[in-house]
C-alpha cells in the first residue's frame, strides 16, 4: 500500500514559476554585490550548538526556543544554522582572514532555520542574503551595507520599504541605560511572565523586543538609549546620518529599535514594509531585512579585534513583496516553436537546444501533437513569438513569427524571418541576458 507524504510543517517547495522570482532576486543580488565588492562565502548548514549560545545570546528567543538542535552519532551537540553572522565569523577566525587583507566583504545566500510559530512570512527554514564586511569601524562601512541593500530594493522594484535606525552605543553606554530600563520596569515585574521576568533579570534591553501584551505601554515609554550614548557612538551616529543623507537614503529614527540579536554595538537597522495603502495582509512579513554593526562579536568568537556591520534580508518576505506588488514578471520563452512528427522533428528539437545554448530562451512541447495544441501550450507559458518548423517553411528557409501576445488583426501580428538568420534576428530583438 502506498503512503502519501507531506513537507514538514513551516517548511516549503519552491515550485516553478514562483523560482522565476527567487532567480531574479538572486541575479540581481550577485550582480550588485559584485559591484560593491562583496564576495560569496558558502558555509556549512550545521554548526557547534555552542557558537550560536554564545554569539546570539543565551537569553534570545533563537537560543532558548527556536533552534533545532540533536547530538550527533559522535554525541556533539550541533544545530541547524538560525542565522548567518555567527557562522560567518567563525569561519572568519577559523581560516585567520584577518591576517591576509584589512578589510574583507563577505555574502552569503541560503536556508536558515528556527522553530518558530508561523504566520505569514514567518517559518521554520526561510532563506537569507546577509552582507558581513570586517575590519573597519568608519561609519562610511554602516552607511556602505545599508545603500548596498537600499539599492538592491531600488533594483528589484520592492514597494513601500522604509528604513528604521538607531544607535546602541558600545560597551560604556550599556551599563547606565540598563539601570534606567531597570528602574522603570522594576515595578512591573510582579506581573510579567516568567519568561519576561527571566528577561528582565538577564537582559533587561531584550524587553524591548517582547511582544507581551501588558508590556506594550511601558515600552513605548521607556527610556531610550539614544539619550545615553558616549561621545564616540553619538559622533559615529551622526556621521552615518549625514552620509546618509548625502545619498539621499530616508531613514526614520525608531529609539526602539534594539534587534533580536546580543551582538548588536552602535548602528542597528531595519528596512520594514509600510505599504502607503495602510494594507496590512503582509503585516507580519513586516521585516526584510535587519542589521547593524556588531563590533566585538569577532573577538568574543575567540578572534583578534575587528569590528565588524553587516545585515541579513528575508528572501521569503522579498519574494513575497514582489510577487504582491506584481513586481516580478515571470518572463516566458522569447520563442516556441512548434513541431511536426517525423524526420523533421529532430532538427527542431536541435535548434531548439543550440538557440538555447547561444543564450535564448527558447521552447518546445515535447509531447508534439497538433499545432492547435502546441500554440495553446505556448501562450498558456507566456512565449512571445510562436513559429512552426514544417517541410513548407525549411524548403523556403523562411519562418513565420506569430505575436502571441497581439490581436489577429494587428499589422504586426506575423513577422518573417529567414532561417539562415534566425540567431541574427534574435539578437537584435531579444538580447540574451534580457526578458522576453
Ligand atoms: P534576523 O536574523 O532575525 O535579524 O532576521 C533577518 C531577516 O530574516 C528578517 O528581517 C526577516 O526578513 C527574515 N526572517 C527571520 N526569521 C524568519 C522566518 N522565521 N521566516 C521568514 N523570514 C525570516
Amino acid at each position: 500500500m502506498s503512503q502519501k507524504f507531506a513537507g514538514v510543517k513551516g517548511m516549503n517547495d519552491l515550485l516553478p514559476p514562483q523560482i522565476a522570482t527567487w532567480q531574479r532576486v538572486e541575479a540581481t543580488a550577485r550582480a550588485l554585490f559584485a559591484c560593491y565588492g562583496y564576495q560569496e562565502i558558502r558555509t556549512p548548514i550545521v554548526e557547534d550548538t555552542a557558537l550560536f549560545v554564545r554569539s546570539v545570546g543565551e537569553v534570545t528567543d533563537i537560543v532558548k526556543k527556536e533552534m533545532y538542535t540533536f547530538d550527533d552519532k559522535g554525541g556533539r551537540s550541533i544545530t541547524l544554522r538560525p542565522e548567518g553572522t555567527a557562522p560567518a565569523a567563525r569561519a572568519y577566525i577559523e581560516h585567520g582572514i584577518a591576517n591576509t587583507e584589512p578589510v574583507s566583504r563577505w555574502f552569503y545566500l541560503g536556508p536558515m532555520f528556527r522553530y518558530e510559530r508561523m504566520k505569514t512570512g514567518r517559518y521554520r527554514q526561510f532563506y537569507q542574503l546577509g552582507a558581513e564586511a570586517y575590519g573597519s569601524g568608519d561609519a562610511s562601512m554602516d552607511v556602505e551595507v545599508i545603500a548596498l541593500a537600499w539599492e538592491f530594493f531600488r533594483r528589484l522594484g520592492v514597494p513601500d520599504v522604509v528604513l528604521h535606525l538607531n544607535s546602541l552605543g558600545d560597551g560604556s553606554a550599556r551599563p547606565a541605560y540598563v539601570e534606567a530600563l531597570k528602574a522603570h520596569f522594576a515595578p512591573l515585574t510582579a506581573s510579567m511572565s516568567e519568561d519576561a521576568k527571566q528577561t528582565f533579570e538577564r537582559n533587561p534591553m531584550r524587553l524591548l523586543d517582547s511582544k507581551e501584551e501588558g508590556l506594550a505601554d511601558p515600552i513605548a515609554k521607556a527610556p531610550a538609549i539614544l539619550d545615553f550614548l558616549d561621545e564616540a557612538s553619538r559622533k559615529h551616529f551622526e556621521e552615518v546620518q549625514r552620509l546618509l543623507a548625502k545619498l539621499s537614503i530616508p531613514w526614520t529614527l525608531d529609539r526602539r529599535l534594539v534587534r533580536g540579536l546580543d551582538y548588536y554595538t552602535r548602528t542597528t537597522f531595519e528596512f520594514i514594509y509600510q505599504p502607503k495603502s495602510g494594507d496590512s495582509a503582509l503585516s507580519t512579513a513586516g521585516t526584510v531585512c535587519g542589521g547593524g554593526r556588531y563590533d566585538g562579536l569577532v573577538h568574543e568568537l575567540g578572534g583578534p579585534e575587528k569590528p565588524a556591520v553587516g545585515f541579513a534580508m528575508g528572501l521569503d518576505r522579498l519574494v513575497m513583496l514582489l510577487e504582491a506588488g506584481n513586481a516580478a514578471q515571470v518572463a516566458g520563452p522569447t520563442l516556441f516553436i512548434g513541431t511536426f512528427d517525423g524526420p523533421l522533428r529532430e532538427d527542431a528539437v536541435a535548434r531548439v537546444m543550440r538557440l538555447r545554448n547561444a543564450g535564448y530562451h527558447v521552447d518546445f512541447d515535447p509531447r508534439g501533437g497538433k499545432l492547435k495544441r502546441q500554440i495553446e501550450r505556448a501562450a498558456k507559458v507566456g512565449a512571445r513569438y510562436f513559429t512552426t518548423w514544417g517541410e513548407k517553411e525549411v524548403q523556403a528557409g523562411k519562418l513565420e513569427f506569430k505575436a502571441l501576445a497581439l490581436p489577429d488583426d494587428h499589422p504586426q501580428k506575423t513577422t518573417t524571418v529567414e532561417l539562415a538568420g534566425l540567431e541574427a534576428w534574435l539578437a537584435l530583438n531579444a538580447p540574451p541576458g534580457k526578458a522576453s
